[in-house]
């Protein structure tokens, strides 16, 4: 058996745990720049905000007093996560942390009688040290574990645990396949044009051809399902939070494509930035843009992920990903107010293990020493000093978005 423990609306939970007027109240903690929701509490979701809803579209209610959205604070979030991962790991004789909220018990060798109390015994310790209410769930795999943990937090368990076949099939039948652990969005988008709409849908499906529509990865997904424990932290990576984020409202509505451009090559190289000072690497890329919700006319908001054949964490590679999205989204003769990118699918960066007989790649090598003397650089003074050329455009130069007075050519001099 496996266990997970995963602490309820983190972000939300630690803001909480410091002010206990926030307790029973709808709360949202907001990204970077106060811009979309990334965490809610549960009053919040019954409210119906959705996760990544734009703040703008929030603020009536909360001019009403009826939701209270609160900025980010992750030093604060950070410390609890360690403290709390250390609860974890007082109660099992290992975990592995798995993001800033989760991490997975290894309970190999305790009997399964004894598994509640563990559990018990965890969320009493996070909640009387820590005010964290923290969810365990126990599995014969991580899937089937992440499954038990969700199954909990919908019906306001605190533990539980799905050992037979019989309790597993009747759990995952309703459950929609968009939920079921390592399924993104497109893949969930695949399934559905084949017919899967639920994790039982595609636990019944034969495992050939699981494999011939997901690859390797659907049909791990598939084993674990089936109790077949076969996913590996090592080989995916710890992931480390879930994603890493960029936007700006321009001071006026812009169509000019070369100025979007310039603030998307701008957002990319900040994202990816704040990727390698965490030490990970990014399996997609985002972006999208917004107009002036405040106009009349359609309000349109174009975006766009692409998952990356490869993790990658180098400002070169990102901002071209970014690029080729915002050439696929802009459209022409729109007026935007707001863009942004946004980089996900995040893991550790930890060092290729290459085939015995591949040549070392040298050019990945040159470029992490490359970056890594980029960000040394940027990192030792608040204004940024090196960028990318595609960062400057001609004109626009009085538009003041925290931005643009890094990379401005000198005044009076013609910017190219
Ligand atoms: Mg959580």
């Amino acid at each position: 058996m496996t266990g997970l423990a995963d602490c309820n609306n983190f972000f939300v939970s630690c803001e909480r745990s410091v002010n206990p007027s926030l307790e029973g109240k709808a709360v949202v903690v907001l990204s970077n720049n106060d811009g979309c929701v990334v965490a809610r509490s549960n009053e919040s979701k019954r409210m119906g905000v959705k996760m990544g809803q734009p703040a703008f579209e929030l603020r009536d209610i909360i001019a009403r007093g009826e939701l209270i959205a609160l900025s980010g604070n992750h030093l604060l979030y950070r410390d609890i996560s360690l403290k709390v991962h250390a609860i974890f790991k007082r109660f099992v004789p290992s975990a592995i942390d798995y993001s800033v909220d989760e991490s997975f018990l290894d309970v190999d060798g305790i009997p399964h009688g004894v598994l509640p109390s563990i559990g018990e015994a965890i969320h009493e310790a996070c909640l009387k040290e820590m005010r964290i209410p923290v969810t365990i769930g126990f599995a014969s795999t991580k899937t089937l574990a992440k499954v038990a943990t969700e199954l909990c937090k919908k019906s306001g368990r605190r533990v539980g645990m799905l050992a037979s076949r019989e309790e597993i099939e009747r759990a995952i039948d309703p459950i929609a396949i968009s939920e079921l652990w390592g399924i993104g969005r497109r893949l969930a988008k695949r399934l559905y044009q084949n017919g899967v709409y639920t994790i039982g849908d595609f636990y019944r499906k034969d495992m050939k051809w699981v494999r011939q529509l997901m690859g390797v990865n659907g049909e791990r997904s598939w084993l674990e399902l089936h109790g077949e424990p076969c996913i590996e932290l090592e080989h995916v990576g710890r992931r480390l939070q879930d994603s890493v984020s960029e936007s700006r409202t321009f001071p006026e509505d812009v169509d000019d494509y070369d100025y979007i451009r310039a603030r998307i090559v701008i957002y990319a190289s900040d994202c990816a930035r704040k990727l390698r000072a965490m030490g990970g690497r990014c399996g997609s890329v985002g972006v999208f843009l917004r107009t002036n919700p405040f106009r009349p006319g359609p309000r349109l908001r174009p975006e766009m992920k692409v998952r990356l054949d490869r993790c990658i964490s180098d400002t070169p590679a990102i901002v071209e990903a970014a690029i080729s999205i915002l050439d696929s989204i802009f459209i022409e003769g729109v007026g935007f107010k707001r863009a942004g990118v946004w980089l996900g699918d995040i893991t550790q960066d930890i060092p290729e293990v290459g085939s015995l007989f591949d040549a070392p790649d040298a050019r990945r090598e040159s470029m992490k020493r490359f970056m890594k003397a980029v960000d040394s650089i940027n990192g030792a003074v608040s204004n940024k000093k090196i960028g990318l050329a595609s960062q400057i455009v001609k004109g626009h130069r009085g538009h003041n978005d925290g931005y643009s007075s890094t990379f401005q050519a000198p005044k009076g001099e013609p910017e190219n």
